[in-house]
């Protein structure tokens, strides 16, 4: 996928945005100072959601990047501006993230007969629809999911296969033509909220449009507020006003809202006397159609604040405001360590040394002490991770399943955002081959032929990669390393300190593990200590590898400005239940996952009792580098278990299902009751209920006991799976046919 060019610079030369600097403010003036916004209006940007661009309209350069041969007219009806070269961009802008259609009126360049132009388009980075153009006047409508636009400006990208070559015979000066457009319209696939009026300026008040924004750049507010006489709402029945700031490189931040019409009121705004504050205005309407011109009109809207002590600050500069109030965002860093257990870790309660990094990381971030995996294995669970998206619903559940391109993964959102995205990983199962690679500008599989490494291997690719980026552009890293995953062969030291006593050097390799899968009757409790000593062994490995990286970050200079993630895709069995390794049950060992998160900056540690899941860490990741929540997704953003109303109104609830070569089965966890119900060969449906106070490792089945909890547990599933968007289709892949994926798989354990 093609990365946006965000450098629309024809749109930020001429944003209208002004310093509004207090004139002749001294040192010994009053202590308060009142910026009128009625006032100050001729400097204010004005963004309104774009219903129209008309192409033939000088003013239309405003929407457009690169790509065009802008001038080309007189303007007037019908003229078109051509689309030249490979690709061209546009921006529009919104408020509301809803599903919109964009209408273009184009044609081809003729090209010739038997030729068509085909043209992909994309928005923000992903793409939404394919054409063939012929020559002549036609019409292309593109369906834009509101999952893939963001509230602000987006950008479209259309990539033509054929531009006319400049050497051909027609003019000298003729450019590489490709497609011309006339009109572009954008509706709302749901509502048709009809033409907008242009914000209206009186004495004393404004009226702003439904759909608009309007920034007002203060140059100081210490201790500031926004406030108006009245708030009264015109040809609709409802409306809001959104209010937010955004001080330097800071991230923008909510001041508040008024729902409704309101007499005074009075909203702080957060600020800083050094760095000019944007305060924007944002009148939101209700999703019903309104006749004539509909908004909120404000009556006195003044910025309050205390004076600054410093001399009024230099105008400065369109571009250097530009810079500094470009969206400064965190870089992300998920590290995934695959088969982790979550009670194998100093910080979930284990007796043996295998975390010490892990557990002083912990120590200045959020611990999620009930992290739950969406299924036990790895294919299904990243894609989780990825997708914000059930299982039944991305539907990679079992080995043939590949990720579909119509899901949108974290690294799509965070590249469409500007970032760069880079994913090393270990394990074909999560690999560029079964559509993992989405979003990526760099999606490797560390090591030879698809095979697993050692961590610090993947260590060594992902510090190269962090040492050749752009300094200017926040960075995605994924990482995910195998060491717990079997086979369970540490390194020589960490096997010395963990299994001293085991002396077979094959008992962790593939085939040995594989034979007690098969052959449960050769187990006896010293192999399952030795097991678990070799695997306690390659946690220690892992997190020695995990720590060396946290490092890396900190000698960059990156590690505080970093949200740094820390989860496993699933557990891993030794007998508990009567069996090995995972991706067969949904009992606790397979289920309860580590998730350990770091906020940038953050130096005190938290644990959190709180049901969570892996839908969850794409919501997570969004909100956190200041993105909106997708709403189309099952999972929900964790930063809201930070403050005590979002804890109060938090539904202590997972669901978890399994669906791998006819191991089928569902589990529900709410409160403390946990329900696994398999439908596994001749097992029947038989529901099993777990008190996880009581019983955490889910030992002793309540169901004859508490027959009612189990069956409401089982509405509650019902329900649940009733509830679920549909599902989208999972390519096949033919594992067998691809011998490197084959083998890499059989490595791992996966297939004989
Ligand atoms: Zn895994």
């Amino acid at each position: 996928m093609k990365r946006v060019d965000r450098r629309l610079t024809p749109i930020l030369a001429t944003a209208a945005i002004l310093v509004i600097s207090a004139s002749g403010c001294e040192r010994d003036r009053g202590p308060e100072r009142v910026v009128d916004l009625v006032d100050a209006f001729a400097g204010a940007r004005v963004s309104r959601e774009v219903d129209v661009i008309d192409f033939g309209d000088p003013d239309s350069k405003l929407f457009l990047g690169s790509g065009w041969a802008i001038n080309n007219g007189k303007g007037g009806a019908g003229v078109r501006t051509w689309g030249v070269g490979e690709q061209s961009e546009l921006m529009f802008f919104r408020l509301r993230r809803e599903d919109l259609i964009l209408t273009f009126h184009c044609a081809s360049f003729a090209f010739g007969h038997d030729r068509v132009q085909r043209v992909s388009f994309l928005v923000n980075g992903h793409p939404v629809k394919v054409v063939k153009l012929r020559n002549g006047p036609q019409e292309v409508s593109v369906e834009v999911p509101a999952a893939v636009l963001r509230s602000g400006e987006n950008f479209v990208t259309m990539e033509y296969a054929e531009s006319r070559n400049r050497d051909v015979r027609f003019s000298k000066k003729a450019e590489d033509r490709a497609v011309a457009f006339s009109m572009l319209h954008a509706r709302p696939k749901v509502v048709v909220n009809e033409a907008l009026p242009s914000v209206e300026i009186a004495a004393s008040r404004f009226f702003i449009p439904l759909g608009t924004r309007v920034d007002f750049l203060i140059d100081s507010v210490d201790h500031g507020e926004f406030s108006a006489d009245d708030l009264s709402i015109i040809g609709a029945d409802r409306a809001r006003l959104l209010v937010s700031s955004q001080v330097g490189d800071a991230r923008e931040s909510v001041a508040g809202e008024i729902n409704g019409e309101r007499g005074r009121f009075t909203i702080p705004v957060s600020g800083d006397s050094e760095a000019p504050v944007r305060l924007s205005l944002a009148a939101v309407g209700p999703r019903s159609p309104c006749k004539g011109p509909c908004g909120i009109v404000l009556t006195g809207p003044v910025v309050t604040s205390r004076a600054s002590d410093a001399n009024a600050a230099e105008p400065v500069a369109d571009s250097a405001i530009e810079e500094r109030f470009r969206l400064k965002q965190s870089n992300v860093v998920i590290y995934l360590i695959d088969a982790l257990r979550a009670d194998h870790l100093g910080c979930y309660g284990y007796h043996r040394p295998t975390s010490p990094r892990i557990d002083r990381f912990a120590k200045e971030a959020v611990l999620f002490e009930r992290a739950q995996a969406q299924t036990s294995w790895t294919r299904p669970s990243v894609a989780s991770v990825f997708t914000g998206l059930m299982p039944q619903v991305h539907q990679v559940n079992d080995e043939e399943d590949a990720l579909s391109d119509g899901v949108m993964t974290i690294a799509e959102y965070l590249l469409a955002a500007g970032y760069q995205t880079g994913g090393f990983i270990s394990n074909s199962n999560a690999g560029p081959k079964v559509g993992f690679g989405q979003g990526f500008e760099v999606f490797r599989h560390v090591g030879p032929r698809g095979e697993a490494v050692r961590s610090e291997v993947i260590n060594d690719a992902a510090e190269n990669w962090l040492d050749a980026l752009e300094e200017d552009r926040p960075f995605f890293l994924w990482i995910h390393a195998v060491d717990p995953h079997a086979p369970y062969m540490p390194p020589d030291d960490l096997r010395a300190e963990f299994a001293p006593t085991v002396d077979d050097p094959e008992l962790g390799s593939i085939p040995r593990v594989m034979n007690l899968t098969l052959h449960p009757e050769t187990m006896s409790e010293q192999t399952i200590a030795d097991l678990v000593s070799l695997y306690d062994a390659e946690i220690a490995a892992n997190d020695r590898t995990f720590g060396a990286l946290i490092d890396g970050l900190r000698s960059r200079g990156l590690y505080d400005d970093t949200l740094i993630i820390l989860l496993s895709d699933h557990g891993e069995e030794f007998y508990d239940h009567g069996g090995w390794t995972h991706g067969k049950t949904l009992y606790a060992e397979q289920l309860d996952i580590p998730l350990i998160i770091r906020y940038p900056r953050s130096k005190e540690g938290r644990r959190l009792p709180q049901i969570v899941q892996h839908v969850d860490i794409l919501p997570t990741v969004l909100e956190a580098v200041g993105l909106p929540e997708p709403n189309d997704i099952e999972g929900i953003g964790l930063q809201r278990l930070l403050t005590v109303e979002g804890r109060e109104s938090w539904v202590d609830r997972a669901f978890s299902s399994l669906d791998l070569r006819g191991r089928t089965g569902t589990s529900v966890m709410d409160g403390r009751w946990k329900m696994i119900r398999f439908h596994l060969r001749g097992a029947g449906n038989l529901p099993m209920l777990f008190d996880k106070e009581a019983d955490r490792e889910e030992l002793s089945d309540l169901i004859a006991v508490l027959p009612d909890r189990a069956a409401s547990l089982m509405a509650l599933d019902r329900r649940f799976e009733a509830g679920l968007p549909s599902a989208f289709v999972a390519p096949v892949i033919d594992t067998a046919a691809d011998e490197e994926l084959h083998n890499a798989l059989k490595a791992l354990g996966y297939v004989q």
